[in-house]
């Protein structure tokens, strides 16, 4: 690998890319929407709808106008409101915990297990009260939570969970996809996530029936039948142009999520090649690779490094045109907005740690291998100056 003067600029992601290889279908799609006529739910919402639930494998999804507006009705659809408290992770976008928040409920949090960013499922017993009314896993940068063991928690607590899957579609635990794996599962088909929309989007996956049709009103003021109103809603809808967008994208889903684990595949190996990885950010320099747990299928939302001065790393990169980001610099229980919670500093040191030593580097399925060498090299001479 060569690290040579001129260096190939890479930014943090490439929307253009991806639009260049799919524009005449997508465009074409749109159009017939605006012919159409049927701008909001429809048939192109049912259609896609029906080939999201036979991806999840699930028997229901609810498309949604956003991931944040697919938590908030879930959470709805299931009564969580004033008094309650849902046990959740303090490292995530602060929709997970900003939903909880905005029903009058106590967002709980637990912190994360080091290795995968994710919710360390053996503390979650221990945080559970009288008031707790559901436990919700995120499945970060796309690899699934432990899903196992937090089912048996929810079990043995009779305590629904509600997946957020807003970064992990088509992750598998023990071979089965997110969103099919608790009594609800929130997707978000924000523009950067694994299968994005021209927009906003969102969507919920369920295999009970009577949920499904609770988001369906939930997401449409609580109409049923028209004009008549038994509970309160809001408008949560899917619009049929994104609909007719992310059709096109997901004919494409499979292929881009296996582009991307190669992605991932040629980061690791190169990153050991140049003898940069590393077990643990006290292990001196060099950087600790994302890892892949055991039953997982890992869907590489981000690619998610932990570096020490990680914020001169950080810049280093941005002076060789490298893009890359920090997913998340502040823990949620050190937000400003939830200082009326009582958390404090060291609460919860793990997720403290993560904010303090995560860097996401450029990951989607254009990438090619001359960029990912690029990134490496940029970060090999970090270490060599
Ligand atoms: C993106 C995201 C959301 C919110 O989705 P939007 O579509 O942006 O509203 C929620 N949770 C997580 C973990 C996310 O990454």
């Amino acid at each position: 690998m060569s690290d040579a003067p001129t260096h190939t600029p890479v930014p943090q992601f490439d929307l253009a890319g991806q639009y260049a290889s799919i524009r005449e279908e997508a465009e074409a799609a749109v159009l017939k929407v605006m012919a159409s006529g049927r701008f909001i739910l429809g048939p192109e919402v049912e259609a896609l709808e029906r080939e999201l639930a036979e991806y999840c494998g699930c028997a229901n999804a609810v498309g949604m106008s956003s991931g944040t507006d697919a938590l908030l009705a879930a959470m709805m659809a299931l009564g969580i409101g004033p008094g309650d408290e849902v046990i959740t992770t303090p490292y995530t976008f602060f929709a997970t915990a900003g939903c909880i928040h905005r029903l009058g409920a106590r967002p709980v949090f637990v912190d994360i297990e080091p290795a995968s960013f994710n919710i360390d499922a053996g503390k979650i017993a221990g945080a559970i009260t009288p008031r707790t009314r559901a436990i919700m896993p995120v499945h970060l940068y796309g690899q699934a939570a432990a899903m196992d063991a937090i089912r048996e928690i929810a079990q043995r607590g009779n305590l629904p969970v509600i997946e957020d899957a807003a970064q992990a579609i088509g992750a598998e635990f023990n071979g089965r996809r997110t969103g099919s794996l608790g009594l609800v599962g929130c997707f978000s088909f924000y523009p950067t996530k694994n299968l994005g929309a021209a927009g906003d989007a969102g969507m919920v996956t369920t295999d009970d029936p009577r949920i499904a049709e609770a988001l369906r009103r939930v997401r449409n003021h609580g109409m049923e039948p028209r004009y008549y109103h038994a509970s309160v809603g809001g408008n949560f809808r899917l619009d049929a142009i994104q609909a007719a967008v992310l059709r096109v994208k997901f004919r494409r889903l499979e292929g881009w999520q296996q582009a991307r684990r190669d992605v991932a595949d040629r980061y690791r190996r190169l990153f050991a090649e140049a003898g940069l990885a590393r077990e643990s950010t006290n292990a001196g320099d060099g950087i600790v690779p994302p890892i892949e747990l055991p039953h997982r299928r890992h869907v590489y939302h981000q690619f998610v490094i932990r570096a020490p001065r990680r914020d001169a790393l950080r810049a280093h990169l941005a002076t060789r045109g490298i893009g890359s980001e920090i997913y998340y610099p502040l823990a949620l229980h050190q937000q400003e907005c939830f200082k009326q919670l009582g958390y404090r500093q060291g609460d919860f040191p793990a997720a403290e740690r993560a904010a303090a030593e995560s860097l996401a580097l450029p990951m989607y399925p254009e990438l090619t291998p001359g960029q990912i060498e690029a990134v490496v090299a940029a970060i090999a001479s970090f270490f060599r100056q």
